[in-house]
């Protein structure tokens, strides 16, 4: 059963909702360098990365998620050229949305962090456990025991399965990143 979780921002002023629907997601965690680089953009490593560097996502699709408050305190940034678009907040500097930079795809990595759990065990039931730990060598310290030192190919099968459906059902729109004209705010390209 899909279940529709409340995001938050660390201040609040953002908020939303995303609809964790089984099949439709992958829920992972990614210890690379631009994660981490991320993180060091909004100065904020210390609220955002785990003790190893890593950010605990769900991908799924834009159309899942919703930002129902705060639209105007969104921002982005480009880290390198053609790469992922990373949407933040500027109220509290935290993430909120991995995109490519393009419309046209369904993929979305939205941290955990934003969703609103009563406690682990309600997560544990609605998300899961980690599937994929991805881009260990990266990791702050020693790289964690269950982590693939970049990304495991097993996965690749199962993430072009998802884009496929993604497509074919059109679930890159509605998407809170994008409309007609592209991006919803400007993004900030650092390249
Ligand atoms: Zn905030
Ligand atoms: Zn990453």
């Amino acid at each position: 059963m899909s279940k529709i979780v409340d995001l938050k921002c660390s201040c609040g002023t953002i908020k939303g909702k995303l609809n964790v629907v089984p099949g439709s997601f992958f829920h992972v965690q990614c210890l690379c360098c631009d994660c981490q680089s991320f993180a060091a953009h909004l100065n904020n490593q210390k609220n955002i990365l785990d003790e190893h560097g890593g950010t605990e996502l769900l991908q799924t699709y834009p159309a899942y998620m919703e930002i129902t408050e705060g639209q105007d305190k969104m921002a982005c940034v480009e880290l390198r050229r053609k790469g992922i678009y990373r949407w933040h907040t500027a109220c509290c500097n935290m993430p909120l949305a991995n995109t490519m930079g393009s419309e046209k795809v369904p993929f979305v990595g939205v941290p955990v962090k934003l969703m609103q759990f009563a406690n682990e065990q309600e997560k544990m039931d609605v998300l899961g456990p980690v599937t994929m730990k991805a881009f260990g060598k990266y990791a702050i310290g020693e790289m964690p025991a269950d982590a693939h030192p970049r990304f495991p190919m097993s996965y690749m099968p199962k993430i072009i399965g998802f884009m496929l459906k993604g497509k074919f059902f059109k679930k890159y729109k509605p998407s809170p990143f994008f409309n007609d004209k592209g991006p919803v705010v400007k993004v900030n390209r650092l390249s």
